[in-house]
């Protein structure tokens, strides 16, 4: 059996399924509870960006989660 961990909470996945119960983004694994958050926590800064590139938005994606894998939470 595989098991992987989310690296923002550390939870455990028993058998994950990528794209469905865990999410890799960049060379982070994450679970779907972290990942809705990491949605809703970029999402007003996404509306506020003028201009919008697929670059800028990585990097916004990996430097919300580098810091909220130190705070143990998105
Ligand atoms: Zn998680």
């Amino acid at each position: 059996m595989q098991t992987i961990s989310c690296d923002v909470c550390r939870k455990k996945l028993d058998n994950p399924m990528g794209g469905r119960s865990f999410f890799h983004l960049g060379e982070h694994n994450i679970c779907e509870p972290c990942r809705d958050e990491l949605d809703l926590s970029i999402r007003p800064q996404i509306r506020g960006q003028d201009p919008y590139t697929v670059d800028w938005y990585d990097n916004l994606v990996n430097n919300t989660l580098v810091k909220a894998i130190q705070k143990g939470k998105i």
